[in-house]
Formats: structure tokens, C-alpha cells, sequence
């Protein structure tokens, strides 16, 4: 163990034996091998944005087990937003200071391709400036099912319509083994990267999840970020890696352990020591909570997300984010816990800096 340590003290990289052993470090070291990259980074910076997150509807033809968001048994609400519905939305959080709208939805075939483009069509008319990110790769892969269009055309469309940026989700753990169990149906991991490779091809920038806390392994989760890594080596398109922590309720997957606090640690700690390539690593609050997301950012993390305002996947499993968080509290709690709060755009360039 101190052989790696050392090595990861003096920049080196580890071999694949010894990438499978980082969960056996103790916290606190992981934690400070972490904490100086981020530092030699961005400091005590921690970076939040001022965003909305649109979700235009929860009808879905795909059924992964995790997810409480859809239309199922245990959320019988169907519901699909009209255009006009997601446009009023996004003019709303504009007026109230939101930079970035965030638009990701269920696969509802009912709607057709075009509704999907028309909801980024009119919102690029109506707020020309405003950063929409939009559509994961999972929908990417859904639409040209749909439409028969391929990926390059997919993306083209989406990119003539105005999205600016993609989000990272969709991507739940690489493993197809696992992915078979949790998620079947949906994209697979190779396409999921090869979305993301060729919207970076485009000059284009994009997040990366990894949802985990279910029923994967370590070694899953450290297979889920060499994949990440080695893309990453190639295009240099992602911005953020963001470890989602599972949330438990309203869903088929019947986890019965949970994660500790000490692992969320540990992953993100690690993510962020492996992960050397991507700039930043998000310690998203809705599924860690506030308060754990702050601690994240003493083991490797240094944004935290935004005030979201409103949002539905998540929370529908248990999360906190129902109603997001008021900006002026964000910044308070930032200071608070001995951080410099930056609000930043969702290119990561810094807007205001909060001292
Ligand atoms: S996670 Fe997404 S794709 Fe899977 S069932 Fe839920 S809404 Fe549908």
C-alpha cells in the first residue's frame, strides 16, 4: 500500500492491480492525496451556477429499475409538458437570474423526434442567450431509435437547434453485466461513449455520470472511470465527472445496504485522483445532500451543482432537490464551511466570485 501512495504522491501512474487497491487506502489519506489536486486546481474555490432543470415529461418506453421519475406502478402521474409549458418555464427562471436551462426527459415515443427539437428550438428563439444543456446520451440513443436518424444526425439536430452542451447522465455503470440487471434496454455503454465522442468531435462539451450505491462493486466503479479517462484522453470534451449517489425510494431495484458516508467519500475522493484529465469533479448536492456535498469538497470535489429551482428524477427517489436551494443560502452555506463560493457558467467560466 505505501508503494502506491507513494506513487500517487509523486504523480506516477498506477498499474491496474494497483487502480483495483484504491478503495483499501484509508479515507484520510485518500482524502488529502484528493484535496491537493482540487487545490492545486481551484484553490478553496467551490463553483455553483444559477440554473433551471426542465424535465418535459416522465412517460417512458424504457424501464430501468432504479428510477423513480417514470410513469410506473409506484408514481402513477404521467405527465407531459406542452412546448409552450417548457418555454413559459425557462423564460421564468431567466427573469429570476438563471444562466443555464437543463432539459432532460423521459423516452415518451408518443411525442416524436420533433417535439424533442421544438422544445430547444423555441427556447433558443425566445432567450438567445441563455446556455441550454440538453438531452443525455440515453435520449440521444432513444431519438435515433425513433427517427431512424444516426447519431451524427442526431446530434447535428440538436446542435442547429441550439443546444449548447449535453449533460452527463445516462451512463448509470458501465458494466454490462450490471447494466443488463439495472437498466436493460437503454444505451449501451459503448454507444453512450461514442455519443459523447462524437458531440466532442463537434467541438463540443459535455458531462459524465456514474450512478452508484446499488449493485455494483468497486471494481465496477473503477472501470466506470478508466472508461471515462481514456475517452477523455482522446477528445478532451468532458467538463465535469459527476458520482451520482443511488437514492432508494419509489423503485424496483431492492437495494438493502446502503452506502456509507465513509464510501461516497472514498469515491469521489478517488474519482478525482483517477480522473487527473477531467477539470472538475461534481459533488452533486440533490443526491449526496448539502451538507455531504460540502464535505466532498475537502476529498477532491469543487462544484457542488446550482440552485436547480425545481427538479423531478431525483427527488422522486428520495432526494432533497424537490424545490432547489435559494442562491443566497447556497453562497452562505459555501462560506460557512470555510469555502470561496464561485458562481460560475456552464462552461465552468467564473461569473462572480463571492469573498
Ligand atoms: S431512468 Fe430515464 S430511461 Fe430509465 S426508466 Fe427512468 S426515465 Fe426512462
Amino acid at each position: 500500500m505505501k508503494k502506491i501512495i507513494k506513487k500517487l504522491q509523486n504523480n506516477e501512474n498506477l498499474d491496474s492491480n494497483e487502480v483495483l487497491r484504491l478503495y483499501d487506502i484509508d479515507i484520510f489519506t485518500l482524502g488529502d492525496l484528493a484535496k491537493k489536486i482540487k487545490e492545486k486546481k481551484f484553490g478553496r474555490k467551490v463553483f455553483f451556477n444559477i440554473n433551471r432543470h426542465i424535465n418535459p415529461s416522465n412517460i417512458c418506453k424504457d424501464i430501468c429499475k432504479f428510477c423513480a421519475f417514470s410513469a410506473h406502478r409506484k408514481n402513477p402521474n404521467p405527465y407531459t409538458l406542452s412546448i409552450d409549458e417548457c418555454v413559459k418555464i425557462a423564460k421564468e427562471a431567466y427573469k429570476k437570474g438563471a444562466k443555464e436551462v437543463h432539459i432532460v426527459s423521459a423516452h415518451n415515443p408518443e411525442v416524436g423526434y420533433e417535439y424533442y427539437m421544438n422544445i430547444v428550438k423555441v427556447i433558443r428563439q425566445e432567450l438567445p442567450d441563455i446556455h441550454i444543456k440538453a438531452f443525455t446520451a440515453a435520449e440521444v440513443n432513444f431519438l435515433s431509435e425513433l427517427s431512424g436518424k444516426s447519431y451524427d444526425e442526431v446530434l447535428d439536430d440538436m446542435i442547429e437547434s441550439g443546444v449548447d452542451s449535453m449533460p452527463g447522465g445516462g451512463a448509470e455503470i458501465f458494466d454490462e453485466k450490471i447494466r443488463n440487471k439495472i437498466c436493460k434496454g437503454k444505451v449501451t455503454s459503448q454507444n453512450w461513449l461514442k455519443i459523447h465522442e462524437l458531440w466532442h468531435k463537434r467541438g463540443k462539451k459535455s458531462n459524465a455520470t456514474m450512478l452508484f450505491g446499488h449493485i455494483e462493486n468497486r471494481a465496477h466503479r473503477i472501470d466506470h472511470m478508466l472508461k471515462l479517462k481514456k475517452l477523455q484522453e482522446k477528445t478532451g470534451g468532458f467538463n465535469a465527472f459527476i458520482p451520482l449517489v443511488y437514492q432508494r425510494k419509489n423503485n424496483y431495484l431492492n437495494v438493502k445496504d446502503f452506502l456509507t458516508g465513509q464510501e461516497i467519500l472514498k469515491t469521489v475522493a478517488i474519482s478525482r485522483i483517477l480522473l487527473n484529465n477531467i477539470p472538475h469533479i461534481k459533488a452533486y448536492w440533490p443526491t449526496f445532500t448539502l451538507n455531504l456535498a460540502l464535505v466532498a469538497c475537502e476529498y477532491g470535489a469543487d462544484d457542488i451543482d446550482g440552485t436547480i429551482q425545481k427538479e423531478s428524477i431525483q427527488s422522486a427517489a428520495g432526494a432533497s432537490s424537490k424545490s432547489g436551494l435559494n442562491m443566497n443560502e447556497l453562497i452562505y452555506q459555501i462560506k460557512d464551511a470555510g469555502f470561496i463560493p464561485v458562481e460560475r457558467d456552464s462552461l465552468y467560466n467564473e461569473i462572480k466570485v463571492y469573498k
